[in-house]
């Protein structure tokens, strides 16, 4: 029987109402007992005093590339990158080569996780076969074989008659229809924000109607449907705006938002070039405040890293011809800390809502709390570290993050699935 015991920690689950020093007792992968001075003969111990001990974290969006671009990522390497974030579970994005549409290609991914043995994998299957747009993927046996969600991410779903369609069979079993807001009509090939600096740079402007007409169109239709839409990457001031409204009228709408999208502005490209190109792209400094405000009002339910890795021959190139996306994962906890926490903007409390009990509330899994009974997925972090991101002494095996040489405050330390430490760090 494999027994770990945490002690001194502040922990720290909102769901749970816990939040003070206590000690954790993990007994077979279940959280035995949370108590003041636990005293067990166990076979690990973790002296945690001055960090917090949290749910684990869960990052609803990722790409892990694995089948198709292992050039860029492997599930291993992807994985060993979310356990040095912090991060217990992972939502992957079916945009994989083939694309995740099938049962088998479900269960494959989550096997070859589980051989993996770091991070949870929590696919996320394509809502249409392809994620060409034409005709819906088979949704019951997908959930029956692992999903727990869907979306054609990299794109929207093509149109809105397949949306609603979307909406309405995946209501029945009761997961979310995740949308990549974008109209590719209005983005027209564009490669940054449309503004001021993309004129100055000379590069083709992707608008912010080109996420907002598309976040408006599946409003509509969950509102009509009564099925849960969940808005990938909100990145707009009136995206933000319309899911905020949305909230307030009863609609079933959970949205995520980036750490690069809640740090960085468009003025980034002209520093890191393509390391600044993402779909959809670093906005304006208004459109910014306005997601952090939505963060700090609740708008927001969940940070999610789109961590995006290419791999260098892929991404070095010229700006209109790179791929879009950055890695996140190794940066996401340290840039909510160091924009957000310390800053004041929002509490520590907060920030495992939003990194835990909320995704684990949005992908419906029994995660995110601290209770006696509960699963074993944890971690700790200690909010003070201070440390500079290294892109090439991350686990991920891609390297592209305008984040290379950051000096940050606050890392994970140790991150436990199921009992098990999966990652310390030393
Ligand atoms: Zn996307
Ligand atoms: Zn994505």
């Amino acid at each position: 029987m494999a027994s770990l015991l945490i002690k001194n920690g502040r922990v720290l689950s909102p769901e749970d109402n816990l939040d003070g020093e206590l000690d954790l007792l993990v007994e077979d992968g279940v959280i035995r007992q949370v108590a003041p001075r636990i005293t067990a003969r166990v076979d690990e111990t973790i002296e945690a005093r001055g960090h917090v001990v949290a749910p684990g974290f869960i990052d609803l969006h990722c790409h892990l590339r694995e089948p198709g671009g292992e050039i860029s990522e492997t599930i291993e390497t992807g994985l060993a990158a979310a356990v040095a974030g912090g991060f217990t579970a992972v939502c992957a994005m079916p945009n994989t080569r083939p694309v995740n549409d099938s049962p088998e290609a479900t269960r494959t991914l989550v096997e070859k996780a589980r051989r993996v043995g770091l991070a949870r994998v929590f696919p996320m299957a394509a809502v249409s076969l392809g994620s060409q747009g034409e005709s819906l993927t088979d949704f019951a046996t997908l959930v029956a074989a692992g999903a727990v969600g869907f979306t054609d991410d990299g794109r929207p779903v093509k149109t809105a008659g397949l949306m609603e369609q979307a909406l309405e069979r995946a209501g029945g079993l009761d997961v979310p229809i995740a949308d990549h807001c974008e109209d590719p009509g209005l983005s027209a090939g564009g490669v940054m924000n449309e503004g001021p600096i993309s004129e100055r740079l000379g590069l083709r402007g992707i608008p912010n109607s080109s996420e907002e007409t598309c976040v408006a169109r599946d409003l509509d239709l969950a509102e009509a449907t009564g099925a849960h839409l969940h808005v990938q990457h909100v990145s707009t001031a009136g995206a933000m705006e319309m899911v905020r409204t949305a909230k307030r009228q009863g609609i079933r709408v959970t949205c995520e938002v980036t750490p690069h999208h809640f740090t960085l502005t468009d003025e980034a490209v002209a520093q890191y070039g393509t390391n600044a190109k993402m779909n959809p792209p670093l906005r304006s400094a208004r459109d910014v405040g306005a997601i952090i405000a939505g963060i700090m009002d609740g708008t927001v339910d969940a940070f999610a890293t789109d961590h995006a890795p290419h791999a260098p021959e892929l991404k070095q190139k010229l700006m209109s011809e790179a791929p879009f996306g950055i890695i996140g994962l190794e940066t996401a906890l340290a840039l909510a800390l160091t924009q957000l926490v310390h800053p004041g903007r929002i509490s520590l409390a907060h920030l495992v809502v939003l990194l835990s009990t909320n995704p684990a509330r949005i992908i419906h899994q029994p995660l995110g709390r601290l209770t006696g009974g509960g699963t074993g997925d944890i971690t700790i972090f200690d909010p003070n570290l201070e440390w500079t991101y290294r892109a090439t002494e991350g686990r991920s095996k891609s390297r592209n993050s305008p984040f290379d040489g950051w000096k940050f405050i606050g890392a994970a330390t140790a991150t436990i699935v199921a009992g098990k430490i999966v990652y310390r760090r030393s």
